[in-house]
């Protein structure tokens, strides 16, 4: 079993330290069974970034398709209600503490407790792009991304993402995805309008170009492997990979769909790729791009 003391020696030995501001990639699973529970590993944080500290959490609900709305009627966020997140157990302890705070966004909302909490929630608000509260706490408040488990993410990559696109005018067509949010004592269906990327392919860039050049503090969290970055220094090496060559985020698989035709920059037609696709018979691939081809937008 692991205790809260062995938490606190292992957060210290990463080198976090009083008065960090840290986003979370959490998975409880890899870090092993706590004596007390995943609150205990958030203490245990918090103990050691103290008061002047800040941790930030995605707390992102399940999101529906847009043609798919009238079933979900009844699915509605709010920010006395806010819709369980789908992204991991620590979010859903994270907003059980008193000091929690959420974005106003509450499509994109991060859980945030700490010295930056009020600032940045209540400065995300609907106009906001989904990732900026991220990007204020990397430009602002030097924030460092504390992954334990799970895809070697950095937390930054959105945001190189986003700017390349919008700096050479690419775009991406995706899907509809949204849900009802209660505003105001206003029910008000919104849409994700974040463009996104395959896995596959940013870990195929991360292996080879990211991971190798920069700053990091690599150690355990109990039994899961954990590792500290920068994250000034992590969108720094993204946009500078993406601006050179926008091809490094697409991955190599032929029936990846995200990689294969939804950015303007992708090397096929969605035409070729759904032709491809039928005759092996993809049913999955083939409502994935029927949709997107009829109801995509385009978003930057
Ligand atoms: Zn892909």
């Amino acid at each position: 079993m692991i205790t809260y003391n062995d938490l606190v020696n292992d957060i210290k030995s990463l080198g976090i330290k009083e008065g960090d501001t840290l986003f979370l990639r959490v998975s409880y699973k890899a870090i092993g069974k706590i004596e007390a529970g995943p609150k205990a590993f958030i203490d245990a944080l918090l103990n050691v970034i103290g008061k002047e500290g800040t941790i930030i959490l995605t707390a992102f609900p399940k999101t529906y398709n847009q043609l798919l709305r009238f079933f979900y009627k009844g699915k509605i966020s709010s920010a006395n209600n806010l819709m369980k997140p789908i992204t991991g157990v620590m979010p859903i302890f994270a907003l059980k503490y008193p000091s929690a705070m959420v974005s106003k966004k509450l499509l994109f909302p991060f859980v945030v407790i700490g010295k930056h909490a009020k600032y940045l929630t209540e400065n995300h608000t609907n106009e906001k792009d989904g990732y900026w509260l991220l990007r204020e706490a990397t430009e602002k408040f030097n924030s460092k991304c504390l992954r334990i488990g799970g895809e070697s993410l950095t937390g930054t990559t959105h945001l190189a993402l986003t700017e390349m696109l919008r700096k050479y005018d690419y775009y991406q067509t995706r899907s509809f995805y949204g849900l009802y949010i209660k505003e105001n004592d206003k029910i008000s269906w919104q849409i994700k309008n974040n463009t996104t990327f395959c896995i596959k392919g940013f870990k195929k860039m991360y292996d080879q170009l990211i991971y190798p050049n920069v700053g990091k503090k690599e150690g355990k969290v109990g039994n899961g492997y954990a590792i500290v970055t920068e994250m000034k220094e992590t969108l720094a090496k993204e946009r500078e990979i993406l601006f050179r060559n926008p091809i490094e985020i697409l991955c190599e698989d032929s029936d990846c769909a995200i990689c294969r035709t939804s950015f303007t920059f992708s090397d096929s037609t969605k035409g070729k790729y759904l032709i491809n696709q039928l005759f092996r018979l993809k049913l999955g691939n083939i409502k994935f791009i029927l949709l997107y081809i009829l109801y995509g937008r385009k978003i930057q």
